[in-house]
């Protein structure tokens, strides 16, 4: 854990983007530590990890699940999760909205979008993502508010390629919000950049970072 690196990249994100500190396999201490200092917003993508991080801690914090979601784990999420990344299949969200529906609650999701060259990434792609927006079964869903989109780029030095996918996640977001969601003011973020390429997904219009090892890492 390291208070100054986390300093640094705070000072270093423009005030519109928002930091999710990703806190997966971190023990409650750290946590604790980033929140003494006034840290609120903390990701997880493990669904009974997050549970029980939010059973240990102040009720204030928000928790953001990042990771592939598995529609029989949306249980342990769904009454306190404040933004759910990963929808990545439209029978996901189904399911998101019937959680949130039990719960009395409208659960803010992000479309994760497919932009790697690695296979072992989840994703829509964009027919898939459209295909869903038409359906009539998506203007039923009356429990989830879809705010924006997320990705993830392919884990490589070769920053020209990083950009590129995150130019393309930004494409998406433009087309989606024209065609899609222009009377939906919600529909605004778009969740791209980690430790080792959020500098480039701001330049590219992110407006929310997930960052774990360059905060919590001591090196
Ligand atoms: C782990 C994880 C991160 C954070 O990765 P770092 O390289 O540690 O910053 C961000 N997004 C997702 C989806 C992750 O699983």
């Amino acid at each position: 854990m390291n208070l100054n690196h986390y300093n640094t990249i705070l000072n270093t994100i423009p005030p519109h983007v928002k930091l999710v500190a990703v806190s997966k396999m971190r023990p409650i201490e750290q946590i604790q530590t980033l929140y003494n200092v006034g840290h609120r917003v903390f990701g997880e993508n493990r669904p009974q990890e997050m549970k029980a991080k939010y059973e240990a801690l102040t009720k204030d914090i928000e928790w953001h699940f990042i990771g592939h979601l598995q529609s029989n784990k949306i249980k342990y999420i769904a009454p306190f999760a404040s933004l759910i990344h990963s929808i990545d299949s439209f029978s996901l969200l189904q399911e998101v909205n019937r959680y949130a529906e039990k719960n009395n609650r409208i659960i803010p999701c992000l479309l994760q979008f497919f932009i790697a060259q690695e296979t072992s990434k989840y994703g829509l792609s964009w027919e898939e993502c459209a295909e869903m927006l038409e359906s009539p079964a998506f203007s039923t869903l009356k429990n989830i508010n879809i705010v924006g989109v997320m990705g993830m780029a392919t884990f490589t030095d070769d920053k020209a390629l990083i950009r590129k996918e995150f130019k393309k996640l930004y494409g998406y977001f433009v087309q989606l919000k024209e065609k899609y969601f222009s009377n939906h003011p919600d529909f605004k973020e778009i969740s791209m950049g980690m430790s080792e390429d959020y500098d480039i997904a701001i330049e590219e219009g992110s407006t929310i970072v997930r960052i774990g090892s360059a905060i919590f890492e001591n090196s």
